[in-house]
């Protein structure tokens, strides 16, 4: 392990942070803390480590809510930082970034430029470019702009053996075989540790709108959202909340909000040309009485801040199963209605909440009030929930990825077959798996 510290700066006596992960599942152990400053040290750091068969995990923000920045075995791991890879180059229509760039900071550098680039989520102060792209994350914005691996142009990624695959000259068209870099978008970790990429950026909206209503159902919401749909209006997001979660966010110190704590919610933010988005809200002011439209930018962020402290509100109470699910966008007014009869006999508190635009929910079921966590089996009811999920032909994991905490869940819910084929990639790209060993499949 000391020639470590001869390739790249590496510390033994790695600091806390590296190693805790947001849901206090996984503690991890780790060998060392390797940040390299360039791509040959990144080479060289893997040649050594598929040289001792050493597990090497790459670590961007450490937001990733499914353990995959984790390594909570005995046999301990490299963890490696690309926090150094952080230059951003500004071009016409992209942007070339390190994989170290973290997201505010990538919008912060866009601030004064007609471009944007459209990702946005709540772990944006701390999640970088590499782990974005590795999870494949999705955020507010995917219905319009969709997930992060469609704002990929090209990615630079070290394999295992110290190869670099290199998509980011910025060709828009480069029909040269396998697209190896693409494969790096989802992989979390497992085929190569990115190092660079090149993103899409997007003309500014003439103008925007964000509100927030209450709303009878989530079937009223989906109707609301087919019918924004139909028209010239761009739907930027589209966000269902229930009051349960608006209620957790009373009870952790936040807050009320403007339009209280009604069953359902939505909040909506559009944009597009002025005349579009005039006419949209003021259609929407007629159909949503109890609407609240933000009238500048600090209202804007105040009505996102509500939506984005729902996550903070629910770890304030304690889930004792959360669920990132997705489903035919249809069918989610559906499952929602299904699942509060089904699980009506085990006196749950539900807060059913996200990006409805997508089909996406984060389905999170908390202890009614009174009981602990511990007075319920959170496997039993997370089967329930993913069972409905496969049966109505979603999917148990929407945007947050696999990790090690979903691993053992691919074979149980019919994705059996693509792990087999997962598993043959895996080996050609990192043979001797040192790459994030744990994370898609269980046994390393
Ligand atoms: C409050 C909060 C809100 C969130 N909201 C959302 C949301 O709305 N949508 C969403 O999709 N996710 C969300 N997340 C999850 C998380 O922010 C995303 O998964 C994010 O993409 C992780 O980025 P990271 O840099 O923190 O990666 P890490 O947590 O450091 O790593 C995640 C995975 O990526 C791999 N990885 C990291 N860097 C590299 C690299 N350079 N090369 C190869 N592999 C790498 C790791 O090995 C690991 O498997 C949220 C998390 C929190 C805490």
């Amino acid at each position: 392990m000391k020639r470590l510290a001869q390739i790249a700066p590496t510390e033994f006596d790695v600091p806390e942070r590296f190693s805790v992960d947001p849901r206090g599942r996984y503690q991890s152990h780790w060998k060392a803390l390797v940040r390299p400053r360039n791509i040959s040290e990144v080479q060289d750091v893997l040649r050594y480590a598929n040289d001792e068969i050493l597990p090497i995990v790459p670590y961007g923000g450490g937001t990733g809510l499914v353990g995959g920045q984790c390594f909570p075995h005995a046999r301990g791991a490299i963890c490696l930082s690309l926090e150094h890879f952080n230059e951003i180059e500004i071009n016409a229509d992209n942007v070339r970034v390190g994989a170290g760039v973290v997201l505010d900071q990538l919008h912060l550098a866009l601030e004064n430029t007609p471009r944007h680039f459209p990702m946005h989520l709540a772990s944006s102060g701390s999640a970088q470019i590499g782990g974005l792209i590795s999870t494949n994350a999705g955020g507010v914005n995917v219905i319009r702009w969709g997930n992060m691996g469609g704002l990929v142009m090209g990615a630079q990624a070290v394999l295992a053996d110290g190869r670099i695959v290199d998509g980011t000259a910025g060709l828009r068209k480069d029909n040269t075989g396998y697209k190896l870099d693409r494969m790096m978008i989802g992989a979390e970790g497992t085929l190569g540790v990115l190092t660079s990429a090149r993103l899409k950026t997007f003309q500014r909206d003439e103008a925007k709108a964000v509100i927030m209503s209450s709303i009878a159902s989530p079937q009223a919401a989906l109707d609301l959202l087919c019918e924004i749909q139909s028209s010239l209006v761009e739907i930027s997001a589209f966000e269902l909340i229930s009051g349960e979660g608006l209620r957790f966010r009373l009870d952790a110190g936040f807050d009320v909000a403007p339009i209280g704590c009604p069953d359902w919610s939505v909040l909506i933010e559009l944009g597009g040309m002025q005349v579009n988005v005039d006419e949209a809200v003021e259609k929407l002011a007629g159909q949503l009485p109890n609407a609240v439209l933000a009238q500048n930018e600090n209202q804007s962020s105040k009505l996102w801040h509500i939506r984005e402290t729902i996550p903070l509100a629910n770890r304030h109470i304690g889930a004792i199963a959360s669920h990132d699910i997705a489903l035919p966008i249809d069918l989610v007014p559906q499952f929602v209605m299904e699942m509060d009869k089904i699980l009506k006999p085990f006196d749950l508190r539900i807060n059913a909440f996200g990006h409805l635009g997508d089909g996406n929910l984060h389905y999170n079921l908390f202890p009614s009030h009174g009981r602990a966590k511990k007075d319920y089996n959170a496997e039993k009811l997370s089967h329930i929930v993913y069972q409905k999920v496969v049966e109505m032909g979603g999917s148990i994991s929407a945007e947050h990825g696999i990790g090690r905490h979903k691993a053992l869940m691919m074979e149980k819910y019919g994705l059996g077959e693509k792990l087999s084929a997962m598993g043959d990639l895996k080996r050609a790209f990192d043979p001797k798996n040192i790459l994030n060993p744990g994370v898609f499949f269980s046994k390393m």
